[in-house]
C-alpha cells in the first residue's frame, strides 16, 4: 500500500479542466484534495499564472512507479509538451512524496526522485498541502515550518481561488 502526495499545475488552456482530469484519473484512489490556488510562475520564465493544487491518493497495490506512470498518462492526455525548463504547460503532475507502511519512501533515481527535490522550497506546493493536511511533514519537517522558511511575499502570492466551487 502506498499513499502519494501529488502536486498538479496548469497555465495553458482550460487550467481548471486540466487539474480536474487528474482527479478523474485517480477515481477512488483520491483521499483528499486542496483548494485550487492561483500562483505566480516559479523558476524565472516569464509566463501566465498557474493554477495549482495538491491531491492525496492511496492504492493498496501501487508502488511509486505506478504513481509516476499515472502522472505521465495524465500529462500525455493533456498534450503536455516539454521544451522550456519550468516553462508553460497544459498539465504538470509531480510526486511530492510517497509513503508506505514503513514511512516516507526515499529514492535518488533521477527518473523518480523521492521526496521531490524542490518541493520544500515551493510555496505553490506547501500552501495547498498545509491546507489539505494541516499536520503534514516532508523529510521529517512540518510543512508549516518549511513555509516559515520561505519569503513571506512568496507565500502570500499563493492565493486560493474564490469561490472554491466544490474544491
Ligand atoms: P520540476 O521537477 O522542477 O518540478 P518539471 O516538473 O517541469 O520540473 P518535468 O519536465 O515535468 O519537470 O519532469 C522531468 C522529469 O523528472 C520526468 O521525466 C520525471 O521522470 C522526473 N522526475 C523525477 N522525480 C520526479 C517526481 N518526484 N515527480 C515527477 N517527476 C519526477
Ligand atoms: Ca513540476
Ligand atoms: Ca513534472
Amino acid at each position: 500500500m502506498t499513499v502519494a502526495v501529488l502536486s498538479i499545475g496548469s497555465n495553458i488552456g482550460d487550467r481548471r479542466a486540466h487539474l480536474e482530469s487528474v482527479v478523474d484519473a485517480l477515481g477512488e484512489r483520491l483521499i483528499a484534495r486542496s483548494r485550487i490556488y492561483e500562483t505566480p510562475p516559479w523558476g524565472g520564465v516569464e509566463q501566465e499564472p498557474f493554477l495549482n493544487a495538491i491531491l492525496l491518493a492511496e492504492d493498496s497495490d501501487w508502488l511509486p512507479d505506478d504513481w509516476l506512470a499515472l502522472a505521465q498518462r495524465c500529462e500525455g492526455a493533456a498534450d503536455r509538451v516539454r521544451d522550456i525548463r519550468w516553462g508553460p504547460r497544459t498539465l504538470d503532475v509531480d510526486i511530492v512524496t510517497c509513503h508506505d507502511a514503513d514511512g516516507e519512501i526515499r529514492s535518488g533515481d533521477p527518473r523518480l526522485t523521492l521526496p521531490h527535490p524542490r518541493a520544500h522550497e515551493r510555496a505553490f506546493v506547501l500552501v495547498p498541502w498545509a491546507q489539505a493536511r494541516p499536520g503534514a511533514s516532508l523529510g521529517g519537517i512540518p510543512v508549516t515550518e518549511l513555509l516559515d522558511r520561505l519569503p513571506a511575499a512568496e507565500v502570500q502570492a499563493v492565493r486560493p481561488l474564490d469561490p472554491p466551487r466544490g474544491w
